[in-house]
């Protein structure tokens, strides 16, 4: 059990996933696409996803031709 970071580490936060890659190389924070900033490091898979970032994600999902895009390989939603 640990404290002391807030309800936000109970989500799962969408964030770039050549970030996270980055994230898990030299363990520098990433930015979620809700604003969380934080060091992933764990299991996302064991937490609901993040309402906003939810939401942002939704919202931008379709229309935006950026590469990657959504539906990418090792996507997660
Ligand atoms: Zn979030």
């Amino acid at each position: 059990m640990s404290h002391g970071d807030g309800d936000h580490e109970r989500f799962a936060h969408y964030v770039q996933k050549d970030k996270i890659m980055a994230s898990a190389l030299d363990g520098t924070p990433v930015v979620a696409l809700c604003g969380k900033v934080w060091v992933p490091g764990r299991d996302p898979k064991k937490y609901p996803v993040c309402p906003m970032c939810k939401e942002i994600y939704e919202s931008m999902g379709s229309g935006g031709d950026d590469k990657g895009g959504k539906g990418g390989k090792g996507g997660d939603k």
